[in-house]
This record gives C-alpha cells, sequence and structure tokens, in this order.
C-alpha cells in the first residue's frame, strides 16, 4: 500500500508511509494522465515530491509537506529510522550466519 506501483511499470516505486491509497503515488498518477514529454509532463515530473505521502508541489523545497513535517514532529524524533536500521543490520547478520550452518548441514547429510 506505501509502495507506488503498476502493472504498466510507470511508476516510481518509492516507499511512501503515509501514502493511503493502493497504486500509484499522488504525481505518478497525475503523471500517467498527461501525454509523455509534453511540456506539462516534464514540469510535474520535476516538481518537488513528499517522501512520505507522494504528493508533489511545484514549489515543494524540503523533503516533506507541511502536514507530514507537523504531524510527524511528535512521534518520529528520529530514532525510528535508527531502529529500523538497527533491524536491518541484525537481520542481515542473522541471514549471513545461518548460511554457513546449512551449508555444513547440507554436507553433513551428504557424508
Ligand atoms: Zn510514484
Ligand atoms: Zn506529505
Amino acid at each position: 500500500m506505501d509502495i507506488c506501483e503498476s502493472d504498466l511499470g510507470d511508476c516510481c516505486g518509492m516507499s511512501f508511509p503515509k501514502k493511503s491509497s493502493q497504486g500509484l503515488c499522488v504525481k505518478c498518477s497525475k503523471l500517467v494522465t498527461l501525454e509523455d514529454g509534453s511540456l506539462q509532463y516534464e514540469q510535474w515530473k520535476a516538481y518537488g515530491q513528499c517522501e512520505s505521502c507522494g504528493i508533489a508541489y511545484k514549489n515543494l523545497s524540503t523533503s516533506k509537506c507541511g502536514r507530514c513535517a507537523t504531524s510527524g514532529m511528535p512521534s518520529m524524533p528520529g530514532d525510528n529510522t535508527a531502529e529500523i536500521n538497527h533491524s536491518a543490520i541484525e537481520a542481515s547478520c542473522e541471514t549471513r550466519q545461518n548460511n554457513p550452518s546449512t551449508v555444513l548441514l547440507f554436507i553433513w547429510q551428504l557424508e
């Protein structure tokens, strides 16, 4: 649901935590209505996009729109990202640790 995706591939494939609708993000769903390569298309493509909800504004100069920036302030003090990174590192360590034992077990079974 948070991923911008389409069967046709005319999506950006980005993840927007606050995206509320299935399928394309706001920017991509606007782009598909415009003629590929047209002036309007190029303009929309260059618009700044909120990384949280996927909305695009011509003059957006930050990575988040105002609504997401304010709503994200109290509950997301950056610790969240650190935690996600940490669990990602842990997960990759786990896979690394698991692999050799699986291989060893496989060899042992062969003998
Ligand atoms: Zn998109
Ligand atoms: Zn937003």
